[in-house]
Order: structure tokens, then C-alpha cells, then sequence
């Protein structure tokens, strides 16, 4: 028997690399999306990356009535939970959005997957939960001093589960950590379509390839790295895709909580991300150096052991695939899914 996996935020960008993965894995997948920052348009994709149909519900996880709906429809043995919002700048503009939309709607998921018997969970957290720690590359027990809105966001929710856990041993939970995922499904029909301007590096990257933007503006080359900008941890968003099927797979046959980091253990900075992606996308990225973007920090990456000895898993796609995975989704849909 095959078993049902929901996915909330199936149509955001981890959530719909996820459903392929899961698809590919021999699950079943009901998605829950609001699709605030998502379309519809990307459920038909996955599904035919997939060949496979699936059921899809266009409900906020907030809206407890509606989520009891969904749970009364079908028989899930397990919840992956990625829906949420996760803009750092608007965060910080706004941080009860911030809590209404990450903390209230995980915690009523929680409440009805403990109404259900359901305890299996798997969480959509961040890197930026450790913020200020200055311990490089960070572990999963490093503390955890997150500096944006954003990042306390995501750390509360951790602090209820680790509540849950120990109140009920019952409870099988993964926390997933995530750097900074990159790239797109090979096949170029999903990928990353932010609204509006993108904050992040590579879909800014990609639109300045395709036109949309005139130039990269680089945040801060005074930083102590080795050429001065930035280091992150960058991952293909299909390795972070297998990551979360490795922690369901896993909490098949465990009890408790459990944190992962899920990066490649090894920093790149924005210049080799720049250059990189000339070379995958033939493409030149004029860029320019503007000031330190306000909480930016110089250089961070994972030490990637606990998923590597746990869940035997571990990031294997290189920056050049995932920029030349970024590139083809971007060079075949120049205007997102619209
Ligand atoms: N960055 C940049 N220009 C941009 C967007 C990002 O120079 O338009 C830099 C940013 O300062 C950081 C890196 O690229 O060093 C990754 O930023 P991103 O926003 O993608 O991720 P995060 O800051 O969350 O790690």
C-alpha cells in the first residue's frame, strides 16, 4: 500500500521539488497551497514531470475548518510542512504576518494532525535560525541567535516542536534546516518565480540574464573573505528535494525530533556564483558593487555530518548544475508561470 503524503506549500519552490521527488518515490502527495506567492499552474507541471495526477486544495493552512476537509478526504501517513512566508526584508516590516503566517499556521497543523493520531512531521526550517553564532560551519547544536524576524519566526516554531516531542514521545519529527537552495527541476518546467523583485541572489541572477533587470548590484565586497563579497552554502533545490523524502523515509522507523542541516558543507561567494553562471548560461552579468545589505552576514555554511551519517544523504549536484539547471528554467519561462 502506498502511502499519502500532505504536502503544505506543494506549489511554492521547495514544496513542488518535493512533490516530484516524492512522486518518483513511490509516495502519493495531496498538496495544500493558499498560493500567495505560488500559481496552480505549477501543480499541472509537477504533475506532468510526474505522469502521475494528484489531489490539490486551494486552502490556508490557518483555516482549521477548511484543513479538517482535507484530513477527512483522505488517509495521510505523514506531513510535510513548507507553506509559509519568507521574505526577510518584509519580515522585518511586518513581523505579525511573520508569526500569524509561520507559527499560527504550524501550530494548527499541529492541533489537527493531534486530533488525527498523525505525529509524523517533517518541517521547512532555515539557516537563518543561527544568525549571530559565530561557530562556521554551523552544526545543528550550535545556538541558535537568529537576528531577523524571519529567523525567530522559524526558531519558535522548532521551540513548539521540541515541546511536542518531549511532551509526547509518540511524535516523529524531522526539522530541516535549509541553506541556500538553487536551481531547478532539469527538465526547465518548474523552478523559482519569485513576485515582483527577487531579494535572493540567483533568481536576481537569472533575471539579469534574461533582461528583466539591467544589473546585479553585489551587497558589501569589504567582507573578510577571500575576494571580499559574501559565502553561502548553496544547494540544488533537488538535493534538498531528496533530503526531505530521506527524513519522511526515516521517520518511518523512528520515534522523537531530530534537526538536520541540509547544505553542501561548502561555501561559495557571490563573485563565484556570478562567474559560474556565465559559464553555464553563456550569458555576461554586469554587475556593481553596492553597500552591505542590512543583517547580511559575511560567511556561513553547514557541516552537513548528522544528514550524511542519519539519513545517508548528502548535496551531489555542483554550482554549475544548478546554475545551468536556474539558467534552463529561466531562458524557457522569461516571465515565471504567468
Ligand atoms: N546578494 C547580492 N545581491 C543580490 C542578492 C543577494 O549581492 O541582489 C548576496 C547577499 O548579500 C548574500 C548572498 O548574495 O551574500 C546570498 O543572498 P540571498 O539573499 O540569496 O540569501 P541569504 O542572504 O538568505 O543567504
Amino acid at each position: 500500500m502506498k502511502q499519502t503524503i500532505l504536502v503544505t506549500g506543494g506549489a511554492g519552490y521547495i514544496g513542488s521539488h518535493t512533490c516530484v521527488e516524492l512522486l518518483a518515490s513511490g509516495y502519493d502527495i495531496v498538496v495544500v497551497d493558499n498560493f500567495s506567492n505560488s500559481k496552480p499552474a505549477v501543480l499541472d507541471r509537477v504533475g506532468q514531470i510526474s505522469g502521475q495526477e494528484f489531489p490539490w486544495y486551494e486552502i490556508d493552512v490557518r483555516d482549521r475548518a477548511a484543513l479538517a476537509r482535507v484530513f477527512g478526504k483522505h488517509r495521510f501517513s505523514g506531513v510535510l510542512h513548507c507553506a509559509g512566508v519568507k521574505s526577510i526584508a518584509e519580515a522585518q516590516r511586518d513581523p505579525l504576518k511573520y508569526y500569524q503566517h509561520n507559527l499560527e499556521a504550524s501550530l494548527t497543523l499541529l492541533e489537527e494532525m493531534a486530533e488525527r493520531g498523525l505525529k509524523r512531521l517533517v518541517f521547512s526550517s532555515s539557516a537563518t535560525v543561527y544568525g549571530e553564532c559565530t561557530q562556521i560551519p554551523y552544526r545543528e547544536e550550535s545556538p541558535l541567535k537568529p537576528n531577523t524576524v524571519y529567523g525567530r519566526s522559524k526558531m519558535v516554531v522548532e521551540d513548539v516542536l521540541h515541546d511536542l516531542a518531549s511532551a509526547d514521545e509518540s511524535w516523529r519529527i524531522a526539522i530541516l534546516r535549509y541553506f541556500n537552495p538553487v536551481g531547478a527541476h532539469p527538465s526547465g518546467l518548474i523552478g523559482e518565480d519569485p513576485n515582483g523583485t527577487p531579494n535572493n541572489l540567483m533568481p536576481y541572477i537569472c533575471q539579469v540574464a534574461v533582461g528583466k533587470q539591467a544589473e546585479l548590484a553585489i551587497f558589501g565586497h569589504d567582507y573578510p573573505t577571500p575576494d571580499g563579497t559574501g559565502v553561502r552554502d548553496y544547494l540544488h533545490v533537488a538535493d534538498l528535494a531528496e533530503g526531505h523524502v530521506r527524513a519522511l523515509d526515516y521517520l518511518g522507523r523512528e520515534t522523537g525530533l531530530v534537526t538536520f542541516n541540509l547544505g553542501t558543507g561548502r561555501g561559495y561567494s557571490v563573485l563565484e556564483v556570478v562567474r559560474a553562471f556565465e559559464h553555464a548560461s553563456g550569458r555576461a552579468i554586469p554587475f556593481r558593487y553596492a553597500p552591505r545589505r542590512s543583517g547580511d552576514l559575511a560567511s556561513y555554511y553547514a557541516d552537513t555530518s548528522r544528514a550524511a551519517n542519519t539519513l545517508d544523504w548528502r548535496a551531489k549536484r555542483s554550482l554549475g548544475e544548478m546554475c545551468a539547471d536556474a539558467w534552463r528554467w529561466q531562458s524557457k519561462n522569461p516571465g515565471g508561470y504567468a
